[in-house]
């Protein structure tokens, strides 16, 4: 076989890209990745995979990887090569001097979503025992974190509410603020063949998406809305739902609560359709017409993404969802539920893990003192029973000097987090910024310390995809850096004091098992004989849970929040008329790191900033034209496209390239309670470039 040059050897693991978490054969010859084969019994993919997953790998090996740590005393300085002994020596010693000189909480870690849960669950254990604070925070913070809030507030856990299968079950499926085809494309496969079957689609989103309207499909209703205003839309459905009588009353009756309330908000003639409309320019009766198809429909599944979260009412939203879902009887079963698209591959599991400020594994407080007992025993700790610092406090608290140390795991923050002028000063004015990441990244440019990481090649543990399931990822190849990731992270730990040494990522699950209810049934030997799992998986489902609440809500009863509208503060004025939205594209993969890297780069070698034919003529703007994007934070430069996928008055752009960087225009505005960033409504300016 060797000899006619074909695999030799192939290891099942996942793509470490989105969070539809694809499994994948890579093959390989000799030690050389060949090429990744889709998985058939890949229990989120069925063998089916898109350009990322199957293409996308190049990056693993390419010449702009870092192998060898590196440290340098002023970020003027360049950097030099140092053995592993005194890189960890370096990042512990100068860790416990920032403390020693501003005190116990001056330090904190970033966690990743791309790295494995394993990963996240040692960086977290750092920060608690090691660092002694909950200084530990994740790049979930600026996608997803409004879905753990608001489905922790409505249903009592935070996560989806169904696996991707159900999709074949459902009649209607109603598609928010996300680009399925573009940032979840094999589940929106799975999605398209159910609407060529011939179920109905309303699309809630101010950009006509590719679904909108594709060979054999065309939505029923695209409800395109002015950006920030999803709430007066969800808020208008769920009028036509109580005051046309299509309330599932048995439903509501026996398994929620507070609905009596709720509906007597919405009911209000402000939240009708009609009223509404000046606000969120949706038409009334197109609206009315989608809200009774969602509620008569058998089943009806609501599916959303970032468009929902990120922005200042994105918890708000993802209540105002699941309400909706209530009052229509649209949980606990197939073809129905409430169910986030998570963007990278690993977001749920990182959130999972414990890597927020406020929890610990499994979304359990860290003030409740019965928790915190449980992992002051094991880990033979005493440990904090208030909140530590979520990313923009970190970047606050730099800015005002109490906070100056900061471990960043696998995340480009001074490219993907909103207002980079601020990212950038706050990152700037610390003693101490190590990065631990496959290449110099933007935020590398901050950093005093380099730790380089391993690709998902070279990677054994679990993540954990949007439909809850935990897939096995295997090592196709040794680290090329010569340490494993979690060994870096335990290695820092006990250099500060307290020892942290683990044989294998199985047993780091072994102990998530041990203290996670959610997590008691799982371990890589499960996961190695049923393929994948679905959490919950313990004594009451030992073999997983794809469909949850399925008879009683997690908390008891579904509890109906009241979800007033409340306009952002980002406000459109003469001088920056426009409103931005931002987006991904299908072969890219959000700050690009991996997929500049590899051939994708060739399909969409920068960012474009869309702009509709009316705004584009008013500005003497042509396709191709650069022009200047400016906000009240900042203004970068891009080329123009004419199209009328968006509205008048909307333009929308990507944020894979560090050169054109849309982040330098968005702004610090956030959601209410998670403060995830308002990413999607940005008051801009558009105008052509002046040549230099
Ligand atoms: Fe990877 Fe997502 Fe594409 Fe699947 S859909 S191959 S998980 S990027």
């Amino acid at each position: 076989v060797v000899e006619l040059g074909m695999p030799s050897r192939s290891v099942v693991t996942t793509c470490a890209y989105c969070g539809v978490g694809c499994s994948f054969k890579a093959e390989l010859r000799g030690d050389e990745l060949v090429r990744m084969v889709p998985y058939k019994d890949g229990g989120a993919n069925e063998g089916h995979s898109c350009v990322k997953g199957r293409f996308a790998f190049g990056y693993a090996t390419h010449p702009d990887r870092k192998l060898k740590p590196m440290v340098r005393e002023k970020t003027t300085d360049p950097w030099r090569e140092v053995e592993w002994d005194e890189a960890i020596r370096t990042v512990a010693e100068k860790m416990r001097a920032i403390q020693d000189a501003y005190g116990p909480s001056s330090i904190g870690a970033i966690s990743s979503s791309r790295c494995t849960n394993e990963e996240v669950y040692v960086v977290q254990k750092m920060v608690r025992a090691a660092f002694g604070n909950n200084n530990v925070d994740t790049c979930a913070r600026v996608c997803h974190s409004p879905t753990g809030y608001g489905l922790k507030q409505t249903f009592g856990e935070s996560a989806g509410t169904q696996d991707f299968r159900s999709v074949a079950k459902a009649d209607l499926i109603m598609v928010i603020g996300a680009n399925p085809t573009d940032g979840h494309p094999v589940f929106a496969s799975r999605m398209k063949k159910r609407l060529r079957e011939g179920a109905q689609l309303v699309v809630v989103d101010p950009r006509r998406i590719d679904l909108v309207r594709s060979p054999h499909i065309q939505a029923a209703h695209h409800l395109q809305l002015k950006p920030s205003t999803n709430v007066a839309v969800i808020n208008a459905m769920a009028h036509v739902v109580v005051t046309e009588g299509l309330v599932d009353r048995s439903f509501v009756d026996a398994r929620c609560e507070g609905f009596d309330d709720w509906a007597r908000f919405v009911a209000l003639p402000e939240n009708s359709p009609e009223a509404t409309e000046p606000v969120t320019g949706v038409p009334a009766e197109e609206l009315r017409a989608a809200a009774r198809l969602y509620a008569q429909a058998p089943n009806a599944a609501i599916y959303y993404g970032l468009g929902v979260t990120e922005h200042s009412q994105g918890s708000t939203m993802v209540m105002g969802m699941a309400n909706l879902a209530m009052a229509c009887g649209n949980i606990g079963r197939d073809g129905v539920g409430v169910n986030p698209l998570r963007g990278q591959n690993n977001v749920q599991g990182s959130c999972d893990m414990g890597s927020f400020p406020h929890e610990f594994t499994g979304y359990r407080h860290v003030s409740d003192d019965a928790v915190r007992t449980v992992f002051e025993e094991l880990w033979g700790r005493s440990l904090l029973p208030e909140p530590g610092l979520r990313i923009p406090n970190m970047f606050d608290a730099a800015i005002d000097g109490s906070f100056r140390g900061l471990f960043v795991h696998g995340e480009d923050i001074a490219q993907s987090d909103p207002n980079l002028q601020h990212v950038s000063a706050a990152l700037a004015a610390m003693d101490l910024v190590v990065v631990q990441d496959l290449f110099l990244n933007e935020t590398a440019r901050f950093a005093h310390v380099f730790l380089p990481g391993a690709s998902f090649l070279e990677k054994d543990g679990t993540f954990t995809n949007a439909e809850r399931r935990i897939n096995r990822v295997r090592a196709v190849m040794k680290p090329k850096t010569g340490k494993h990731e979690w060994q870096i992270v335990s290695e820092i730990a006990t250099a500060m004091g307290y020892p942290m040494a683990y044989d294998h990522p199985s047993q780091i699950m072994d102990e998530i098992a041990q203290v996670t209810p959610t997590f008691k049934g799982v371990s890589f030997e499960l996961l190695d004989k049923l393929g994948s799992v679905q959490w919950p998986c313990n004594d009451e489902a030992p073999q997983g849970t794809p469909t949850m609440h399925v008879d009683a809500f997690v908390r008891g009863k579904g509890k109906f929040v009241v979800t007033a509208y409340v306009p952002t503060d980002e406000r459109t004025t003469s001088r920056y008329p426009l409103v931005l939205t931002t987006g991904r594209i299908l072969s890219q993969y959000n700050v690009g790191a991996q997929t500049r890297r590899t051939g994708n780069v060739a399909w969409h070698p920068e960012d474009l900033l869309e702009l509709h034919p009316l705004d584009a003529e008013n500005r003497g703007i042509t396709d191709g034209d650069l022009v200047t994007l400016a906000s009240r934070v900042g203004s970068t430069t891009l080329r123009a496209r004419i199209s009328d996928r968006m509205p008048p008055g909307v333009v929308y752009t990507t944020f894979h390239h560090p050169v054109t960087g849309a982040n330098v225009v968005t702004t610090e505005n956030s959601d209410w309670a998670t403060n995830c960033p308002e990413y999607k409504v940005t008051a801009v300016q558009v105008g052509l470039a002046h040549p230099l």
